[in-house]
């Protein structure tokens, strides 16, 4: 959509800084760490700062009050169009860096006085998709024809059901091989609310950094049905 982003913030996380003074090499807080942020030995401790989740956790279990907290920069949020009015929020996770959980918390609190919220989630079911799709009113799920598309899929209508998003299906690449993903469709109650069909002009398009929107006037008007869809199922 290339947006030219405004008003970038940063985005900070904390990460444990011990004191070694007052460590005593226990080990408590290597062994509580869910994410093996810490290694504590006889002799020394490592912080790996990129895999800590600030979870706080290793302050609380540190008998000898060993642990601080710096606060290091993982990337920036920003937006494009009028002040006050953001038509666009987009998040930035700094190359290197592995969770992006702060970032889309980040993004999903820019202020918009939109009736209506677009958040695009990456793929799969990871903590950053689940932390996207929570509390939205509805879900779309895009896939395509695969086996491979209908695996991840059956995650992610799993994780959906969990956090009791309602949720619909946008084929994209239709054309062969839908019978299996439809009959899936059929059996979780899941709408097919939309197919774009599997063409090498759209892909071209899509690979140059193209709109379809922009150059296809069918491609506007599916994408305005799918959205009419959608408003009225999320306003359900
Ligand atoms: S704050 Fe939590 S995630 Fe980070 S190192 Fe400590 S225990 Fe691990
Ligand atoms: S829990 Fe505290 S005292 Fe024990 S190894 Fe970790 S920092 Fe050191």
């Amino acid at each position: 959509m290339a947006p030219s982003l405004t008003r970038e913030t940063p985005v900070y996380t904390a990460f444990p800084v011990i004191n070694e003074d007052l460590c005593t090499h226990c080990g408590k807080c290597a062994r509580f760490c869910a994410f093996n942020a810490l290694i504590s030995t006889k002799r020394a401790n490592v912080v790996m700062a990129e895999l800590c989740h600030d979870c706080g956790g290793c302050a609380l279990v540190c008998p000898s009050g060993a642990i601080s907290y710096g606060r290091r920069e993982i990337g920036r949020t920003g937006v494009s169009g009028v002040p006050g009015d953001p038509d666009f929020g987009d998040g930035i996770l700094h190359t290197g860096e592995f969770s992006a959980e702060k970032i889309i918390e980040a993004v999903l609190e820019i202020p918009s006085d939109r009736p209506h919220r677009i958040i695009d989630a990456p793929p799969g079911c990871s903590c950053s998709a689940v932390q996207a799709a929570e509390g939205a009113d509805f879900a779309l799920i895009v896939t395509e024809p695969t086996p491979f598309a209908l695996s991840d899929m059956k995650m992610v209508v799993e994780m959906l059901g969990n956090l009791k998003v309602p949720a619909g299906v946008f084929l994209n690449k239709a054309g062969e091989n839908e019978g299996e993903l439809l009959a899936y469709c059929e059996s979780e109650n899941l709408p097919l609310l939309e197919k774009l069909p599997l063409s090498r002009t759209y892909g071209k398009t899509i690979v140059e950094g193209g709109l379809l929107l922009r150059e296809y006037p069918e491609a506007e008007s599916l994408f305005r049905h799918l959205w009419q869809l959608i408003k009225g199922m999320g306003d359900k």
